[in-house]
């Protein structure tokens, strides 16, 4: 019988160089991309086509949050596909309405929209904020510097990043940035016209930062007071990798007033779908309807699948009660970081960092850091890294990342730190 569908050239088994041939000439070459080509993983372990094996402490960038190959995960999608995998949003679903219930309970009182990305959930909060500024002619949204909000135009316009807005000008108006945890900053740079303000409850991208107690709370006494909606894009530092489901609500832990707190729209994506591309904006009641019928939507937003899988997660989370194992493992792995920090200062200079999101801050200027030096100092200690088996990612020019899955164990956490020494301790000398 003849072929419909020519049978592709064949792949060298375990040839690294074929497939990065592959990557050279078929694929936009977007990403400054590693030397490593994986194969497959299992929970905390990436292997390579050479069969190396990795300590994953990235995470896929805080996405699989119950590890790889994770049974669950499989057990979700093999069901959920036999049943149901996409139905139009012309229609009711029980997945869709199961998760967004399970959220609002995480949360508070409001509601959820769903769609595949954390760069869509911004915009569609992007846009909840336009709609309430509206009828009063308020349009702006006030962001903060070094924050990351996504790839989309809207995305780049509010990122606090010059480097990915380059090249893309003129970008959409309507956003303005200011410093970050500068509560008079931010009361200085409103403007008849802003609407809204957004924040990370921890910088990402950024290089690891959290936001103070004090701003939090001024956030949102300001919003309040100036009528803003207060929007936190949680892609990144949510979903139970503080220790509590937002990282808002692990901050403000035993603070006076801290339990009240609400921002009044949250983003969400990454660790919610474990690797299965979804994302989610909540929004608190009394707006939760200002994005009426017609007003957005997505085509593959929300569908049985992933909704089926997000929810499986979530169940898996607190049947195992992984909140807690981000905070103790987190906080294991933090005490093992500052300790290194404490004996090679001249390697590291910071640890910064709550739960299974932390960072550490190198040197301006790390004796003896091996690489070509036309890299930065963080994708010449990643190279490392990787050099001695494990994977981290890399932030900004000096920091490197710890976003690993949430049942990440102790044991594993060691080994990790084990490998950080013996990366750090020929540098320091
Ligand atoms: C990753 C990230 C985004 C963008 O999410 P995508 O799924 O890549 O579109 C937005 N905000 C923060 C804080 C992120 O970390």
């Amino acid at each position: 019988m003849k072929d419909i569908v020519p049978s592709p050239p064949p792949i060298v088994r375990n040839d690294v160089a074929a497939v990065q041939a592959l990557f050279q000439q078929n694929v936009v070459p977007t990403y400054g991309r590693f030397e490593i080509v994986l194969s497959h993983g299992s929970g905390s372990y990436l292997y390579d086509l050479t069969g190396r094996r990795y300590l994953d402490l990235g995470g896929g960038i805080a996405v699989t949050s119950l590890g790889h190959a994770h049974p669950a995960i499989t057990e979700a999608l093999v069901e959920q596909s036999r049943k149901l995998i996409h139905v139009s949003n012309f229609y009711y679903h029980e997945p869709q309405g199961r998760l967004a219930q399970a959220l609002v309970g995480l949360i508070a009182p409001g509601k959820c929209f769903f769609c595949n990305s954390g760069a869509e959930a911004n915009e569609g909060l992007f846009k909840l904020a336009r709609k309430f500024g509206h009828d009063e002619g308020r349009f702006e949204i006030l962001t903060t510097l070094n924050s990351f909000h996504g790839r989309t135009l809207a995305g780049i316009a509010a990122t606090g990043q010059e480097k990915v807005k380059k090249g893309f000008e003129p970008m959409v108006p309507g956003f303005r940035q200011v410093p970050y945890n500068d509560l008079e900053a931010m009361r200085a740079a409103l403007s008849p016209a802003t609407a809204a303000i957004m924040i990370e409850g921890i910088q990402g991208e950024g290089g690891v930062t959290s936001a103070s107690v004090e701003y939090l709370l001024g956030l949102r006494r300001l919003c309040d007071e100036k009528k803003l909606l207060l929007l936190m894009d949680s892609v990144q530092c949510g979903h139970f990798r503080t220790g509590r489901f937002q990282s808002f609500q692990r901050l403000l832990e035993g603070v006076p007033g801290g339990e009240a707190f609400l921002p009044d729209g949250i983003s969400m994506a990454k660790s919610l779908g474990g690797g299965f591309p979804i994302g989610a904006f909540w929004v608190r009641a009394p707006y939760a309807d200002l994005l009426g019928a017609g007003t957005h939507g997505t085509t593959y937003g929300g569908s049985p699948l992933a909704c089926a899988v997000a929810l499986k997660i979530l169940e898996v989370i607190e049947r195992e009660k992984l909140s807690d194992n981000a905070r103790q493992v987190g906080a294991f792995l933090k005490h093992g970081l500052q300790e290194l920090a404490n004996k090679y200062p001249t390697v590291i200079q910071n640890v910064r960092g709550v739960g299974l999101m932390l960072g550490i801050e190198l040197a301006p200027n790390v004796p003896n850091l091996p690489g070509d030096s036309s890299k930065t100092q963080s994708i010449r200690f990643a190279n490392l890294l990787h050099a001695a088996g494990l994977l981290a990612i890399p932030a900004g020019t000096n920091v490197m990342r710890f976003l690993p899955s949430l049942n990440l164990r102790q044991g594993e956490a060691e080994e990790g730190l084990r490998i950080v020494e013996s990366v750090i301790a020929p540098m320091a000398g």
